[in-house]
């Protein structure tokens, strides 16, 4: 694509599509370099960065009545920023580059960051789905009880396993 054509495309992006308030990167058409990792890996390195993980202090309103608190030292708000870079829990999984940088900033253009932020995510399963306990909100409605009342066959369905490579296949 050309220059003319991608600058275009940027404006028009940022004009009638503009990426909500709480996204604080720059738009841009090249894409990551978390987009080659596994695209269970990838997905939580986006949800990091977009501000919607799974991890406690991104809250959606599912959560936002439980605590913020990191559940594996239990001494700061569970961020991305903790988790990654300063998790004292998370400590002997930090290999090499990831030791040393300051900011989650450097990772993300970064190619051998982002493969060492992937093996770290995959040891850890930091930004995994969990399981929590239901909302307030949905308690006393009837669309739980309607849920339940539904047939399932989930039992022959496990809703997660273990991730064998964090590389896209
Ligand atoms: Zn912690």
């Amino acid at each position: 694509m050309n220059l003319h054509a991608k600058t275009q495309l940027l404006i028009n992006w940022q004009h009638f599509y503009p990426p909500p308030e709480y996204y604080p990167h720059p738009l841009s058409t090249t894409p990551l370099p978390f987009n080659d990792l596994h695209k269970f890996i990838a997905t939580r390195i986006h949800q990091f960065r977009s501000g919607k993980s799974y991890l406690r202090a991104q809250k959606t309103w599912m959560t936002a009545h439980l605590s913020s608190k990191c559940e594996r030292c239990n001494a700061a708000e569970e961020t991305p920023e903790h988790a990654i870079l300063h998790c004292p829990a998370l400590a002997p999984n930090r290999h090499g580059p990831l030791q040393t940088i300051t900011s989650l900033n450097d990772i993300w253009n970064d190619q051998n960051l982002t493969i060492a932020l992937g093996a770290f995510i995959a040891v850890t399963k930091t930004g995994y789905p969990r399981s929590a306990p239901p909302s307030p909100l949905a308690t006393g409605s009837t669309t739980m009880s309607t849920l339940k009342s539904i047939p399932t066959t989930s039992s022959s369905y496990p809703l997660a396993g273990p991730i064998p490579a964090i590389y896209a296949s």
